[in-house]
């Protein structure tokens, strides 16, 4: 690295706590897929902020409402009504084909959120005893960072040395339909679930998995919650992973790509009568809903109903796909794949993801590493098919000095 970009990461270093670990890349502007660092060096971004920017950076009709809303009104709190939130959560509630919609704004509180109305469902409607609800998990599950959430991650990383943590969840292998209802009892409100794991390592489930979950879950009336926030939006060639698998939740959680890559924007939609078991003054956020999130929230739900970014992600997710495929045996061990989206596993006697990632770096490609030897890639669903075939030569390039080393 330049003598500027080292020393902007060592003052980084003093000051920030340390609980990331970051490429060395300085990043100072970007446009739709590419990413320019302090020293005007170019990427093509593969990574898209896990799927925040899946539209890509400053999608100009996305600046636009941000820009049209900065000038008029920015913020009420939800004390007095705005004249953004009613048509976002409109917009947003027929995209998803669910009643009712709870803005909040990062991906970590739209999932406490859910858990909370799952909860208070259990207790009002389906008259579980007080205190007494379960909610089943995956494990290897990720929902975020908070104390709630972190309580039931199987990951020693995410949960060590932070309790004591929140009961009433239970964990059972991904992707096993009958470990969920094996793990069902009266006091069971919800099954949470990713519909294809993404910080795990885009782990995709078998085809039949969330069926049979939806099975099973409508017949022991118990929730089904959807957390979209990674998978959803586009990202894997449908507006929501559950489409893709026929899959109708009781709940979905959506965030990141939700605020376009501009702003915090999470919500949870759902059936009218789960979410209503809410009542005023029980939960509530001072910026969920707020006019500039409401407004980029709904020319986000505007781009995916022409449905063209999601039909770009499934064509040239099956480009990325029959490239990976290729790169079997030449250093890369494993492909897990849905629309532009896909988790590659490097033989860890090469090296790990985050040489692999490192060596991208210097190719101009940005994508990171997940639990050690898996990269994964999930650029913005708007780029082209050169770029899919630019990163991929990218890779198979890297992989080759990696191996002539
Ligand atoms: N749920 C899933 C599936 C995620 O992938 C993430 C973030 O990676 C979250 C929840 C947490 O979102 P946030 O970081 O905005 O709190």
């Amino acid at each position: 690295a330049s003598p500027r970009t080292s020393q902007l990461i060592a003052g980084e270093g003093k000051t920030l706590a340390h609980n990331y670990h970051p490429l060395p890349v300085v990043a100072r502007r970007a446009k739709a897929q590419w990413v320019w660092d302090v020293e005007g060096k170019k990427y093509l971004d593969c990574l898209a902020a896990y799927s925040a920017l899946n539209f890509g950076h400053q999608h100009p009709a996305l600046v636009r409402a941000l820009k049209r809303q900065l000038r008029t009104l920015s913020l009420t709190s939800r004390a007095v009504h705005n004249d953004q939130l009613g048509p976002f959560a409109e917009g947003l509630t027929h995209l998803v084909e669910q009643d009712m919609v709870l803005p909040m704004n990062t991906g970590a509180e739209a999932v406490e959120t859910a858990i909370k109305i799952a909860r208070a469902w259990g207790y009002r409607s389906k008259g579980v005893p007080a205190n007494n609800a379960t909610i089943i998990v995956a494990d290897n599950n990720f929902h975020g960072r908070t104390l709630g959430i972190i309580s039931f991650s199987s990951d020693p990383e995410a949960r060590d040395d932070f309790g004591p943590y929140l009961p009433g969840f239970r964990s059972v292998p991904y992707g096993d339909a009958a470990a969920v209802e094996a793990a069902i009892d009266d006091t069971t409100v919800a099954v949470l679930v990713e519909p294809i794991q993404g910080e795990a390592g885009i782990v995709i489930p078998p085809a039949s998995y969330l069926p049979a979950v939806r099975e099973v879950t409508a017949r022991h009336n118990v929730l089904l919650i959807a957390d979209e926030i990674q998978s959803g939006l586009g990202r894997t060639g449908a507006t929501l992973q559950v489409n893709n698998v026929g899959v109708h939740p009781d709940m979905v959680i959506m965030g990141k790509a939700l605020g376009g890559g501009l702003l915090p924007v999470s919500a949870v939609a759902g059936r009218a009568d789960v979410m209503g078991v809410i009542a005023p003054g029980q939960h509530g956020s001072t910026f969920g809903g707020n006019p500039l999130a409401a407004a980029v929230g709904k020319a986000v739900v505007e781009l995916l109903q022409t449905g063209r970014m999601q039909a770009n992600s499934k064509k040239l997710g099956v480009v990325m796909g029959q490239r990976l495929e290729q790169m079997r045996g030449l250093g890369v061990v494993g492909v897990r794949q849905e629309g532009l989206w896909a988790g590659v596993d490097i033989d860890p006697e090469l090296a790990t993801g985050r040489e692999v990632a490192e060596a991208l770096v210097g190719r101009g490609v940005l994508t990171k590493d997940t639990h050690g030897s898996t990269l994964r890639f999930a650029p913005p669903l708007m780029v082209k098919e050169a770029d899919v075939h630019f990163a991929m030569d990218q890779l198979e390039l890297a992989l080759q000095d990696i191996q002539s080393f």
